[in-house]
């Protein structure tokens, strides 16, 4: 195993980030200097501003990262972590951009990081420090409908989305569209139907397309479907808990859980809704009497046995220190960059297939697009139900598609026409993105026999959708 896997600096996500797209760049033929654009990040905002806390002040350190401007405005997460820097944030950033070309939304890629431990902080301060923030980014033109909409991520949610919308509003008086400056409001708020439980929903699709395919599965020795399929989930956060109940509906069986306290195992499955309980009173997973095995260190709980393994916490977890002892067949991502270059070598030297981050966990983005569309367009989807008549919802439907631009599936269309509910129509439209997506990526892997990952095929259609993006509105001056 390569020994640079090995060192200890924190700070090498965005070379990796990087090392994957010089991959796939083989795979294409644009002109050196435009991969480099493509590559680097277009604006790094680095900012502190005090916070009062008790009877003293703080010095909190922020960033706001703008990868590429291909496509206005910039979308994504701010994630309130006590361990984030500029390179996580530059490299989240940058699969922000792969990531929503990969979907088809219509976004260039950004990301924020607060360096903060939420417990550390009250609800006030943590109010207090979300406002000046955003206040921070609107004195640099760093937030907009139409500049960079940002959205929750690892430690962020509805509650921050929501100050963040309201401090927005409140500095651009009268803007219509200022609802539209960020998204994952709350459903009260001009949220929208789905989108907490989009992202994990999302993975659990793309577990679905993946285990799906007959030849892959029988070249892993499994059978096709979810049906019976062990996973283990390392991560009970708003992606790791939703990917696990939505695969559970779907057939797979848990056998793993895998939290920052430790892990437990049981290879005929566990009662997520049993443990989530006992986690509730006890604080811990550990302790849970049903299961066969526990660990209290958390990354053993992911060398157990099992078909798909479902890293949902944060990156650098699967590395080439613990490779060789992962049993699973297949991973699917829901983290950002859970694996590391040469470990995803090594994974898939051996036969297995990594269902790859940027395309995995698309779903949550996939629908910040939609609640976007619904700010900008100032109708509450899913009214047009049936108490209107069939071609008065073809009209209304045909005038917010001339108005956004928006091109929707022959099945959207008809169930807005026939009047869906916001969550139909925002469900159906992410598992069409999901499905769609997945077998662009592997048709692109099977028709080119040097590319043998899903990562690097995403990664070649990825580049070539921001290429022309790039080459059809021209370099200026
Ligand atoms: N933070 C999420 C991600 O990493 C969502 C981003 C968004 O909705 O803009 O994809």
């Amino acid at each position: 195993m390569a020994q640079s896997d090995k060192r200890k600096s924190e700070f090498h996500f965005f070379d990796d980030v990087c090392s994957f797209v010089d991959k796939a760049a083989q795979f294409t033929s644009h002109d050196k200097g435009l991969l480099s654009q493509i590559k680097a990040c277009n604006s790094v905002y680095r900012f502190q501003f005090p916070i009062r806390k008790g009877n003293s002040f703080e010095i909190i350190h922020a960033w706001r990262v703008e990868h590429s401007h291909h496509m206005m405005p910039t979308k994504g997460g701010i994630r309130y972590s006590d361990m984030v820097n500029e390179d996580e944030v530059m490299a989240l950033a940058a699969l922000m951009t792969y990531k929503c070309a990969i979907v088809n939304v219509p976004f260039g890629g950004a990301k924020g990081g607060i360096k903060i431990n939420t417990r550390n902080y009250t609800t006030a301060e943590l109010e207090n420090i979300t406002r000046r923030y955003t206040v921070e980014l609107i004195k640099k033109n760093f937030i907009g409908p139409g500049i960079d909409v940002p959205a929750p991520d690892y430690g962020s949610g509805e509650r921050e989305m929501a100050w963040i919308a309201d401090t927005y509003m409140t500095m651009n008086p009268g803007s219509l569209d200022a609802l539209g400056c960020v998204t994952g409001k709350p459903l009260a708020l001009h949220g929208i139907g789905g989108r907490k439980e989009a992202t994990g929903r999302g993975v659990a699709f793309a577990a679905r397309e993946c285990v799906s395919v007959s030849e892959d599965m029988k070249a892993l020795g499994l059978t096709a479907g979810l049906e019976g399929k062990r996973m283990i989930v390392q991560g009970l956060g708003n992606v790791g808990l939703n990917a696990a109940k939505y695969l559970m509906e779907f057939g797979a069986i848990l056998v793993g859980i895998c939290e920052y306290e430790g892990a437990v195992y049981h290879p005929d499955g566990l009662d997520l809704f049993e443990i989530l309980e006992h986690r509730k009173s006890s604080g811990s997973i550990l302790g849970y009497k049903k299961a066969k095995k526990e660990f209290k260190n958390p990354a053993e709980g992911l060398e157990q046995v099992c078909d798909i393994l479902i890293p949902a916490a944060l990156e650098n977890q699967i590395t080439a220190e613990n490779i060789e002892r992962i049993k699973a067949k297949i991973i699917v991502e829901g983290a950002n960059g859970p694996t590391t270059p040469q470990a995803a070598a090594y994974f898939i030297e051996k036969g297995g297939i990594i269902v790859p981050d940027m395309y995995a966990n698309a779903g949550g983005v996939t629908v910040s697009y939609f609640e976007w569309l619904k700010n900008l367009s100032h109708v509450a989807f899913g009214r047009m139900d049936r108490r209107y008549d069939e071609n008065a919802n073809l009209n209304i439907l045909n005038t917010i598609e001339n108005a956004t631009g928006m091109s929707l599936s022959q099945q959207q269309r008809a169930i807005i026409v026939k009047g869906a509910s916001e969550l139909e129509l925002v469900n159906s439209g992410l598992e069409d993105t999901m499905v769609r997506s997945y077998h662009e990526i592997r048709e692109k892997m099977v028709t080119n026999p040097k590319i043998t990952d899903l990562r690097t095929a995403a990664f070649v259609l990825a580049i070539d959708k921001i290429a022309t993006s790039y080459m059809n509105m021209g370099i200026w001056p």
